[in-house]
């Protein structure tokens, strides 16, 4: 059945992306429809509840809020700095315990490189140079949305083009802080090979200037999205996979669902992984086989495995960072298929919550690829609860009587991510950057069929920092630079 009313603009998917999109557009006065194939939006940054405890997905912390740094007017602007975040530590809004030994990370580049190199003196001067590095990554994201011409630098050839690894090891004679600083990093995909120094410095930078935490839960932020695009005379419809993009004369026309309704638009938004972008579009005399294939051989970044623990009231201290925690001190050997070592980051713990996060290839789960959710068999649970208990374990060295505060255990891997987000191979973080060929990785919100644009963590950068400058390359498409200029200099 197809709907009467035309869009100028649809968007498929309801991640951060789609949202983050669909707010800034329709405030824009465009007349927005958000598709989304599951019964609540939000995508990654949905908080699902067992037994009265509410758990998040992929929202537990964010950084750059503070004012003057690099997410403040966007977020600003998206009326998420209304919810109630709370700021992390800051004199450790991390810790990284490696070999027995704990780090801190403390809060704003200076402090960083002074606190940390107390422990590591001989190291300061290369400190600084990280930190200004740091630092001038970020200005490079914000130039490249705000000036016509991309900034031509040698920093910004170096940042998409530099193996982090070697860029590392370049600057820092000692290993160990090599890998303290790299000790965060199960927030991206550590890769010795491929890593560019650009994902590497978007994963630590925003954190060092300000880290922040949500008091509630991640459906908090989907639904302010949602309410703002609603305020704005936009719909957000759930339940509604889109199963093909039709195109006609070289143009999407319409977005076709499961239910069998039908939905057309001036242009279309596609917050899906790009595989799945590209089998939506079944027939197109503008997006070749070449395109696809191109898009289907780019890799991704490994998946995660979550053990969300109910805890008994009041029975571990409370504690307001994250903390990581590494069996072995090489943590660039984690992402390996033959990697020896679990390393494992708890995030701060919310009312009676928290949760444990490890990285899990694709090759650990893939045994029971043809399985659905709540019929992968006794063998899934029994990998499951045993990859659990090694998470606790290495948890209670950390958190002393962590496992007899535990009430409940929930666990999901990357087959969960992958059934509920559609996401290939369950990945985390989406494709995987690669600095040996960062134009075929690194992907522009543009596809070859003119008025299919993308979003999400898959184009540039992942995570809430990630995608939100993402979404900002993909709404300048359709507004041009200016709205989007006046936005990041707060403006509005
Ligand atoms: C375990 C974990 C922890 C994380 N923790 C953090 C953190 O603490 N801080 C941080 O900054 N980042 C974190 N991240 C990363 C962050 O959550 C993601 O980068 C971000 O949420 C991705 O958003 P997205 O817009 O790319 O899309 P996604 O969240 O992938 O959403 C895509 C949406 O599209 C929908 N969809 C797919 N196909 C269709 C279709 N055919 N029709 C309709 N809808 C469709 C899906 O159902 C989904 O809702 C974490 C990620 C994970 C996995």
């Amino acid at each position: 059945m197809v709907n009467s009313t035309s869009y100028d603009v649809i968007i498929i998917g309801s991640g951060l992306g789609g949202l983050e999109c669909g707010t800034i557009l329709s405030r824009h006065g465009l007349k927005v429809l958000v598709l989304e194939r599951q019964i609540q939006p939000g995508g990654c940054m949905q908080s699902y509840k067992r037994k009265d405890c509410v758990f998040d997905t992929g929202l537990h912390y964010v950084g750059g809020l503070g004012k003057g740094q690099t997410l403040y007017p966007v977020f600003k602007y998206l009326g998420l700095l209304d919810l109630p975040w709370t700021h992390l530590d800051e004199d450790a809004f991390d810790t990284i315990t490696i070999a027995g030994e704990t780090f801190s990370f403390a809060e704003g580049y200076e402090r960083f490189a002074e606190k940390m190199s107390e422990r590591f003196p001989a190291e300061k001067e290369a400190l600084f140079e990280y930190v200004d590095m740091l630092r001038r990554a970020d200005e490079v994201q914000l130039l490249a949305l705000t000036e016509d011409v991309p900034p031509e630098s040698s920093l910004t050839d170096k940042l998409f083009s530099t193996n982090a690894y070697d860029w590392l090891h370049e600057k820092f004679h000692d290993e160990l802080l090599i890998n303290v600083l790299s000790g965060t990093s199960l927030k991206m995909e550590l890769k010795k090979d491929t890593l560019p120094l650009f994902t590497f410095s978007h994963g630590n930078s925003g954190f060092i200037q300000s880290s922040w935490r949500l008091d509630g839960d991640g459906n908090m932020l989907v639904q302010k999205l949602v309410d703002e695009i609603k305020k704005y005379g936009g719909e957000v419809l759930c339940n509604t996979e889109v199963i093909e993009l039709v195109e006609k004369e070289g143009r999407i026309v319409t977005a076709l669902c499961a239910n069998g309704k039908q939905y057309s638009a001036e242009t279309f938004i596609c917050n899906t992984h790009p595989v799945v972008t590209c089998s939506l579009v079944k027939e197109s005399t503008m997006m070749r086989g070449i395109y696809k294939k191109r898009i289907t051989r780019l890799q991704n970044t490994f998946g995660m495995f979550t053990c969300s623990l109910k805890i008994k009231n009041g029975s571990i201290p409370n504690f307001n960072h994250n903390k990581f925690v590494y069996e072995k001190a090489n943590v660039w050997e984690l992402s390996e298929e033959d990697h020896e070592g679990m390393g494992i980051l708890i995030t701060n713990p919310k009312e009676n919550s928290l949760d444990i996060l490890t990285p899990m290839l694709w090759s650990e789960c893939q045994q029971w690829e043809n399985t659905t959710v709540g019929h992968r068999g006794e063998d899934y649970r029994a990998m499951k609860a045993a990859k659990a208990e090694r998470c606790v374990a290495l948890a209670e060295t950390v958190i002393p009587g962590l496992r007899d505060a535990i009430e409940e255990i929930y666990t999901s891997t990357p087959l969960t991510y992958r059934d509920y987000n559609l996401t290939p191979e369950g990945s985390a973080y989406g494709i995987r950057k690669d600095c040996t060929a960062p134009m075929m990785t690194i992907l522009t919100p543009r596809t070859p069929i003119p008025n299919l644009l993308m979003t999400g963590q898959n184009l540039m950068l992942h995570g809430l920092h990630g995608v939100t400058m993402t979404t900002l390359f993909t709404c300048a498409e359709i507004l041009g630079r200016e709205p989007i200029r006046k936005i990041i200099n707060n403006v509005e």
